[in-house]
């Protein structure tokens, strides 16, 4: 099973399984550091925009907007019970 799958992790289709992992790095930097300067999982341009469209305790739902290769996509993250195993 895919990992992202057994996380219950949706996303747009316009993101490959490795933007997906960047995509989820980057959401993890944010949430560790919220003025951090987030790179495009796509094209690696600095200045990705963040946005988060959360409806907590429900689910998390992450915009992500490229303005250098036009990237816009949304991640969508189940909360719920942990999941056991991590992201490898
Ligand atoms: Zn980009």
């Amino acid at each position: 099973m895919p990992w992202w799958h057994s996380k219950g992790i949706e996303w747009a289709m316009g993101l490959s399984a490795d933007e997906l992992r960047l995509a989820l790095a980057v959401i993890a930097r944010r949430q560790a550091d919220a003025d951090a300067t987030l790179d495009c999982p796509r094209c690696g341009h600095a200045g990705l925009a963040l946005a988060d469209r959360s409806a907590r305790p429900y689910a998390e739902w992450y915009q992500l907007s490229c303005a250098g290769c036009g990237l816009d996509e949304t991640v969508h993250i189940p909360l719920g019970p942990p999941v056991i195993g991590g992201l490898d």
